[in-house]
């Protein structure tokens, strides 16, 4: 395994973190989350990824049943707060100082922990003054409860605000988590250097586009079974936005650059976010144990310029591109 430093700060974390949205209290049973948690705990991985709401809060006590008995001081744990849980009741979503406040406590009940390595805003609240957010913030780092702040799918704006305010306060913004793989670029014209610029690294989700970039979903035909684009508890409606025989015909062609480079096409789509010098960690998730070992090969892996280049020249106008949709796809009012 491979440690990046996470933003500016002193926390190293593995370039390859496990995630375990989709996956653990609903696709996969939990005897099968804890093997996926066995194996990346084998592979080197010290870094988990949940949040509150996945799951319904089911998420984080898998999780944290599964790393019962680890040293706490060598993993970095890290949940989220903002979208509904519980009851979805009217206080029961965004960042108020309400909400975070329980939330911190109801995450650490679940994780069996006394403090989350890196807490983050799930979302931008639209209908809660930033002030009072990151003041809860300061206040989650001060009681102990949190070691550094992060937020998630914020536009470059908001990350500049967000930081600006936390510096007043007192602590920094270290680390923004949005969807970034080959297939969807939307940060690196004006999340990645605002980031670069203020001192935050990438935490990215859906490298392999939830699966998609391991070729497994062939063009024209009916997807593998228990794969999760058969998931009806909610994969299936996830990864339908890259269910299309356009995408699934340009990814094949891919298999050519994988092989030249001894790389599976999992591994390629893992070691090609890690390219990115802003990125700190790949955040894979996995619905079986093997998918793990296989994918932390992509540690480390340097793809030459040349492959670069190939890749692009396969995907051509495939790749999503539009900064517009970080703000697109954000909730407008907070949700319930
Ligand atoms: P990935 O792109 O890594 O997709 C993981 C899924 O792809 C697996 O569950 C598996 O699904 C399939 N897969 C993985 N490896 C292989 C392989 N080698 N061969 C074939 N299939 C494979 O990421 P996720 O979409 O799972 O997201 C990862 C994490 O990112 C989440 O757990 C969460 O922590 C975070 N996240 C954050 C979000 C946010 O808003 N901040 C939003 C979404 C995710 P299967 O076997 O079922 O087909």
């Amino acid at each position: 395994m491979e440690f990046r430093y996470l933003g500016h700060s002193g926390l190293k974390i593995s370039e390859i973190t496990y995630g375990n949205w989709l996956t653990h209290g609903s696709q996969v049973e939990n005897d099968v989350a804890t093997q996926c948690v066995r194996a990346a705990l084998d592979a080197g991985i010290t870094t988990y990824d949940t949040a509150d709401a996945y799951a319904n809060t089911q998420a984080e006590t898998v999780l944290g049943e599964a790393l019962r008995g680890e040293r706490r001081e060598s993993l970095e744990i890290f949940t989220k707060v903002y979208w509904p849980t519980g009851p979805r009741g009217h206080n029961d979503s965004g960042l108020s100082r309400k909400h975070i406040m329980e939330s911190i406590n109801g995450s650490l009940t679940r994780l069996g922990t006394d403090y989350v390595d890196l807490y983050q805003a799930h979302r931008y609240d639209t209908e809660t003054p930033l002030e009072e957010t990151m003041q809860a913030f300061a206040d989650v780092v001060r009681s102990g409860k949190a070691h550094y702040i992060g937020v998630s799918e914020w536009t470059a704006d908001q990350i500049r605000a967000g930081a600006a305010m936390a510096r007043e306060l007192g602590f920094p913004l270290i680390s923004s988590q949005p969807q970034y793989s080959m297939l969807w670029r939307v940060i690196e014209d004006e999340v990645v250097p605002t980031c670069a610029e203020l001192g935050l690294s990438q935490i990215v989700w859906s490298p392999i586009a939830q699966g998609v970039l391991s070729g497994k979903y062939l063009p024209g035909q009916a997807p593998p079974a228990g794969s999760r684009a058969t998931d009806e508890k909610g994969g299936a409606d996830m990864i339908k936005r890259f269910m299309d025989d356009d995408v699934l015909t340009r990814v094949q062609d891919l298999k050519p650059v994988a092989e030249s480079l001894d790389l599976t096409m999992a591994q390629l789509a893992v070691a090609w976010v890690l390219q990115n010098d802003n990125v700190a960690a790949a955040l894979v998730g996995a619905s079986r144990p093997e998918q793990v070992a296989e994918n932390v090969a992509a540690a480390g892996v340097r793809i030459p310029e040349e492959a670069m280049t190939r890749i692009d020249e396969v995907l051509g106008d495939l790749p999503v591109r539009d900064t517009g949709k970080t703000a697109e796809n954000a909730p407008t009012t907070r949700p319930s």
